[in-house]
Parts: C-alpha cells; structure tokens; sequence
C-alpha cells in the first residue's frame, strides 16, 4: 500500500524537478543569448545618504528622479533630522516641517526618503551611526550607495562622508550587525560633486544630464521653504516676503540659484560629459549633476558604471 501510494506523489516530484530543470535552461540561455548588462526595469536599487533633509535632493535629486522613472528603487536618507537649520526656529517642530518637506518632495521625484532622528550639528562618527548605515545599506539591498565626501564645509556632512565610507565593505561582513543579512557583494559606493579642493578636489567619473527633469528637481527643492525661501540657518527676516509678488520675486531667485548650480558642474566637467555623451551631445548638456567613485566600495568598470546609470542610448 505504502509503495502504491508513495509512486504518484515520486512521479509528482520528477515531473516538478523536469519543469524546474527546463526553467533554469531557458533562464540560463536568455540570460546567455541576451549576453546584455542592461538591467530589467526596476533591477536596480540605490540609497543616498545626506546629513540633513535637502542634502539628498539637491544633490542627487535629478538623477534620482531619472532612476525612479525607470522603474528603480531610489531612496533619501537624512541622516540628521535638520533641528537647527533654521533662523527663527528650531527643535521637534522645525524637524517635523523638514521632514515634511522632503517628503513632499520625494513624492514629486517618485523616490522614497527616511529621516534618521540624530540631533542637526551634533552628529558624530560613532559605532552606534556606523551600525545604523551599515543596517540601512543592508536593507535596502544597495547596488549603489551615495555619500559627501568627508572634506566638506560643515561637520555633519564630513561625518555622513566618514559613516558611509566604514560602511563600505563592512556591509558584506557577516558578524557585524549579525541580525541583518550581509550583502553578497560590496555595492558601488560613490561621492557626490563639490567645490572643495584640500586635500583634493573632486573628481567625478561620471556626469549626468538632468536637462530633461530640472523642472521637476526645482519644483522639488522650492517645496522646502525652510531652508531656501526662509534662508535656512543663515537666513533672516527681511527673506520673508510681504506680499504674493515678493513671494514670486523670491521663489524665483530661489530657483535661479539652484539651476547656477547645476550649470556650474555642467561647464566645471565638461569634459567627463562628453565622455560619457559624446562631443556634440555633451556640448549641449546644460544641467549636470556628477558623481565620483569611492576606492571602499566595489569599483565598476565603465560598462558597470553604464549599466547602473542607464541614461545613455
Ligand atoms: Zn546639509
């Protein structure tokens, strides 16, 4: 009896495992016929970090945008909760506005944000952050991770550089942070642009054309008023505009400033745009956000770097 009634069910299981065995084949020979690194929509998974909440956005929200557009899973993370980036206000109500905000803006980018609760000015390099990154990187299951670099003007960004950096690679070692899944590979981590020159300046490897979503990167940043119509921490209270045409007048130097910026690294790597757009096209870029290679994390030859920044024909 038990022989009889074992027979279908070792018949079932074959004809599971020849099905299974047919699928990994056709799998396989797509995946060698194909013999392409372009990524199937929404394949690719990137977080960039900021230490404060409109860092991420100004300096990455374009091409986080062009990503989430494509399908990919972009997502912002503050690592401060911006409690003291502001002339007038400051404490858990100003950290809820600005938290406010850039999640007002992530939706109008289509990427995802999440603000860490450490104090604006205070943050510091500490095993606690470390783990905390390193959690977040984990989770996110990052093929790509941004970051300052750690020679910048204000010490929460220097410390956002310096968390992220040790957590490159460490990301991968399993007895850290035991309670979350390593990461198989060490994801391509990378800096933003800046203006800084010691003890080195910036270098990027790769600059992108955000021509086609500076609007919606604008209207982005305008929907945090704290900071740019209000001044942020050096503000004051003569930015405050008094009627509907003061407001327009400001909203509009507001947005000028912001797109100088991005024509700025625009004529500043010109040269790295034409690279990746060649001559003429990349003459013709006028909005540019560039990001450099960070040595920690894995490092991507330039078809890699092509596939995680799938912007090019
Ligand atoms: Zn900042």
């Amino acid at each position: 009896m038990k022989r009889l009634s074992l027979l279908p069910s070792g018949r079932l299981a074959l004809s599971i495992l020849f099905v299974f065995a047919i699928a990994l084949t056709l799998n396989f020979e797509n995946k060698v016929v194909s013999g392409s690194t372009a990524p199937q929509a929404g394949s690719l998974r990137i977080i960039a970090f900021g230490a404060h909440p409109d860092d991420c956005e100004l300096s990455v929200g374009g091409t986080g945008a062009m990503w989430a557009a494509k399908g990919h899973q972009v997502k912002f993370v503050s690592v401060t909760n911006g409690d003291i980036g502001h002339w007038r206000e400051a404490g858990g109500p100003l950290a809820m506005r600005r938290k406010n905000e850039v999640e007002q803006a992530s939706k109008m980018l289509g990427t995802t944000v999440e603000v860490l609760d450490n104090h604006d000015g205070e943050l510091m390099p500490t095993l606690e952050n470390r783990r905390a990154i390193i959690r977040l990187i984990r989770q996110w299951k990052a093929d790509i991770v941004l970051s300052p670099r750690p020679n910048d003007y204000h010490p929460d960004h220097r410390y956002t550089g310096i968390l992220v950096q040790d957590a490159a690679y460490m990301v991968t070692v399993p007895f850290i942070c035991p309670e979350t899944p390593p990461l198989k590979n060490n994801p391509v981590f990378m800096y933003y642009t800046d203006r800084f020159m010691k003890p080195n300046p910036s270098q990027p490897d790769i600059a992108i054309s955000i021509d086609t979503v500076m609007d919606k990167k604008l209207d982005a940043v305008a929907v945090m008023e704290s900071q740019f119509l209000e001044g942020g921490a050096n503000g004051h209270e003569g930015l405050m505009p008094k009627n509907a045409e003061e407001r327009a007048r400001r909203v509009k130097q507001v947005r000028d400033g912001h797109a100088a910026r991005n024509i700025g690294i625009a004529n500043r790597f010109r040269t790295v745009l034409k690279e990746w757009y060649g001559d003429e096209a990349g003459a013709k870029v006028k909005y540019a956000e560039a990001f450099e290679i960070c040595e920690y994390g894995r490092r991507p030859e330039k078809a890699e770097l092509k596939r995680l920044f799938p912007f090019f024909q």
